[in-house]
């Protein structure tokens, strides 16, 4: 596997971007064989800069959820592009897409658009307190909501003050969330949560409905704002809302990964209760109205009502980790398959320093199927059992691979 302009374009990186690379798509993160760089996208394939072609079951970390390249997305963006994306107003794309949130979301009453999930969070905790006039914000120990000072994993260049209003409990834990809340006393404005347990370097929990209906009851009980950050899962469980399955409705959702089919793009919905302070607090961006992306999301969350996207990919990971389970058995490991299936996660048993998992993605990709050995994957409607099989059978060789000691 030619690894030759990936390996350039690094060594320049390392010369003119700090580090090579900053956040979550640095290659240092991943097995060496990883590529770092891509140059395009095909429905369920990518290729690397050196022309090697993979299944790609990550999909951008999340916003592919049609495949790359969707057509009728695709069209919708350029005809946008065409008329003009960028103004000294929004376009009438705001007010339809909008439009289409409220009537795709059950918990939504309203929408704003913003560009990244960090923006989403970060606005959904400022309407929570404008709406409450308290300081307090709690949120799961380990979960990821963003890289703004008052939640990026890594505290570098932040300062105690930046998390100063936030309290934390243990994802699942009920009592510990009651702890917490007690903690806050009459200063608690919102809870922000994930509707999952999808932390990086964990295998994946879904969420016990009882910890769901307990942290609602909470928000009842004191007046607090409950926020489903449903950045990562938005639109792949269930698109009216991922805690619709679970009868929880939030007050407030952060969405944007998968909202525009790859365009950048970020959406806050809430509550009538909470129009009025969403009207109150000062956020805007430059691009926030940017209407080509406007565009790919209503064509994205048409396509994806129209074909039923979460139960397209609800069968290609069914697929996928049935076909796991049955080479994992075959091969003689015991691996852990988490989370829902239309975001796989797989970890092997006794693998403390992921020895085995670093190994195995290793084979996957010099195989031809990107997979992450600590971060969770990411099914999309392009994923079609031809592709899922392609993909398995990548997989079924690094597993005899690794069993041989030859990865
Ligand atoms: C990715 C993510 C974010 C942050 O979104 P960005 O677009 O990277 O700023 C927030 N919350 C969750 C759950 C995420 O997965």
């Amino acid at each position: 596997m030619e690894r030759t302009r990936d390996a350039e374009l690094r060594a320049r990186a390392a010369k003119v971007v700090p580090g090579g690379m900053y956040g979550h798509m640095n290659g240092a993160n991943l097995p060496p064989v990883f590529p770092q760089f891509y140059t395009e996208g095909e429905g369920a394939h990518v290729t690397d800069a050196d022309g090697n072609r993979y299944v790609d079951l990550m999909c951008a970390y999340g916003p592919i959820v049609l495949g790359h390249r969707h057509p009728a997305v695709e069209k919708a963006a350029a005809a946008q592009r065409d008329a003009g994306d960028c103004f000294s107003g929004p376009s009438p794309r705001l007010v339809e897409l909008a439009e289409l949130f409220v009537d795709t979301v059950a918990a939504a009453d309203w929408a704003m658009f913003a560009k990244n999930g960090t923006d989403a969070t970060t606005v959904s905790l400022m309407i929570a307190r404008a709406a409450t006039g308290r300081r307090t914000v709690l949120a799961a120990a380990g979960s990821y909501h963003g890289s703004a000072p008052w939640c990026t994993p890594n505290p570098a260049g932040t300062t105690p003050g930046d998390r100063g209003d936030l309290g934390y409990f243990t994802y699942n834990d009920l009592a510990s969330a009651r702890a917490a809340a007690d903690t806050a006393g009459d200063d608690l404005a919102a809870i922000i949560v994930t509707p999952f347990r999808h932390d990086a370097h964990h295998d994946q929990e879904l969420a016990d409905p009882e910890f769901a209906r307990g942290l609602r009851e909470i928000c009842d009980r004191t007046g607090a704002a409950l926020i489903l950050d449903d950045v990562r899962c938005g639109f792949r469980l269930d698109l009216a809302g991922s805690w619709e399955p679970l009868g929880v409705r939030p007050d407030l959702s952060a969405w944007s990964k998968a909202i525009a089919n790859g365009h950048a793009l970020a959406a806050i919905t809430g509550t009538d209760a909470l129009r009025d302070a969403a009207t109150r607090i000062y956020a805007t961006g430059s691009f926030w109205c940017s209407a080509v992306s406007m565009a790919a999301a209503i064509a994205t969350i048409t396509e994806l009502r129209r074909i039923d996207g979460p139960a397209l990919m609800k069968a290609a990971g069914t697929r996928l980790r049935d076909g796991l389970a049955a080479q994992a058995a075959t091969h003689g490991f015991t691996i852990n398959q988490t989370g829902p299936v239309q975001m796989p996660f797989l970890t092997f048993a006794e693998d403390p320093h992921l020895d085995v998992a670093n190994a195995w993605t290793s084979a996957c990709v010099r195989r031809g199927a990107i997979v992450h050995p600590w971060h969770n994957w990411f099914m999309s409607t392009a994923h079609t059992p031809d592709a899922i099989d392609a993909a398995l059978q990548a997989t079924d060789e690094a597993f005899a691979a690794v069993r041989a000691g030859r990865p």
